[in-house]
């Protein structure tokens, strides 16, 4: 184990895409876990593997509302990684997911401010809305439309950090904040209306590949391995107050380019369907990484490449998994192929 103690963590979101693989890695290391989450986006099949280690605890709970008496106890560290991540779903319920960064990390501020728990907020990109500055550097304030449809996401989180550092400044708890820019890898919800996971889903099913705009929109893609290993980096660093760094892998691709990537990793002959640009959507974005580098010892080790030939090999064994289920039931119902990752999105 990394620093010789087991810790008592909290993960609030461990049972979505990037919180489940924190959880792994957490236990991986010796540590005790409860990972809070009201499964809006997160899947029991995330955590399933998890459910036997005597070491992992789950509490089914919203964080919006006030934290269940089970978890006012002591934990050293709190990851909030709750709040749904892809636009389609934070866009669903847009009053829920401004609450959900914004009361929830006040209710798990709270926590920390009552038992001596650092938390880390799983902050975002997002912040800096569609950026003028380029790449991105913490010091940059950001340009976010406070009035469009991704401003429940965007705002909220901007307001999650406010709260963090007022409740660092007031000395009432230590915080670390994460900007975490384009994360991928296995797990990723097929139907969530991401990216990676529409073009990949897409792409191994021969339909065709859906790009938004005309495509030469860029973002950073990192490896969800790399992500968390800089999350908990981030977490455990004991130097002075960092303030907010940016975690994301520096490597530029246009949307175009991410597309041929998977159609050529792949071997897929889909075609290319374009479809609108969604309203808000960020040009470009990449992150400076400088200050993880200098202050985590930390930057992205996963070439794109890899990282997305990993992510394929885990569709193909799902898409395997879920036929192999369908032939055992022989039922006709909402499968892995009936539904359309672009129609996206049953919560
Ligand atoms: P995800 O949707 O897969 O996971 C989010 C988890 O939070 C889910 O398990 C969901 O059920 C849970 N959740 C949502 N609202 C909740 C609530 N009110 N109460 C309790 N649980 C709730 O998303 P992800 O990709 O794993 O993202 C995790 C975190 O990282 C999010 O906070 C997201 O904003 C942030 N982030 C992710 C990315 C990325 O590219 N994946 C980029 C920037 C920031
Ligand atoms: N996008 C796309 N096809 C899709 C899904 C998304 O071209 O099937 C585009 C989207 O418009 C955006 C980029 O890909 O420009 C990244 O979208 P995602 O929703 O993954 O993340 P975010 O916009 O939050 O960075």
């Amino acid at each position: 184990m990394k620093n010789g103690k087991a810790r008592q963590v909290l993960v609030a979101g461990g049972a979505g895409f990037v919180g489940s693989h924190l959880c792994d890695a957490l236990l991986a290391e010796g540590h005790h876990v409860v990972c809070l989450d009201s499964f809006l986006t997160g899947r029991r099949r995330n955590i399933r593997h998890l459910y036997r280690d005597s070491r992992f605890d789950l509490v089914e709970a919203d964080v919006v509302e006030p934290l269940p008496p089970r978890l006012k106890r002591r934990f050293d560290y709190v990851y909030n990684l709750a709040c749904p991540a892809s636009p389609p779903l934070y866009q669903a319920d847009p009053e829920h997911t401004l609450l959900t960064s914004v009361l929830g990390t006040r209710n798990l501020l709270h926590l920390c401010e009552d038992t001596g728990a650092r938390l880390l907020m799983a902050s975002t990109s997002e912040i800096y809305g569609d950026p003028e500055v380029h790449p991105q550097v913490e010091s940059y304030r950001g340009c976010v439309n406070t009035t469009g449809p991704r401003a429940c996401y965007d705002e909220g989180k901007r307001a999650a950090e406010t709260l963090c550092f007022d409740f660092e400044r007031g000395g009432r708890a230590e915080v670390r904040v994460a900007r975490i820019f384009n994360t991928y890898g296995p797990r990723l919800d097929a139907f969530d209306g991401r990216v990676v996971s529409n073009v990949i889903t897409q792409a191994l099913a021969g339909d065709p590949v859906t790009i938004y705009g005309d495509g030469r929109q860029t973002r950073s893609f990192c490896y969800v391995d790399d992500l968390v290993d800089g999350l908990m980096r981030l977490m455990t660093y004991e130097g002075p107050p960092p303030g907010p760094v940016n975690l994301g892998n520096p490597t530029e691709l246009t949307i175009n380019e991410l597309v041929e990537r998977v159609l050529r990793i792949t071997d897929s002959g889909s075609p290319v369907t374009r479809k609108p640009l969604p309203v808000d959507d960020p040009t470009r974005r990449r992150p400076d990484v400088t200050r993880a580098r200098e202050v985590l010892g930390w930057s992205a080790k996963t070439p794109v490449d890899e990282g997305l030939r990993r992510t394929v090999a885990w569709f193909e064994e799902e898409r395997e998994r879920e036929e192999g289920r369908r032939e055992d039931t022989r039922t006709v119902g909402a499968g892995f192929s009936e539904r359309t990752p672009d129609s996206a999105v049953s919560i």
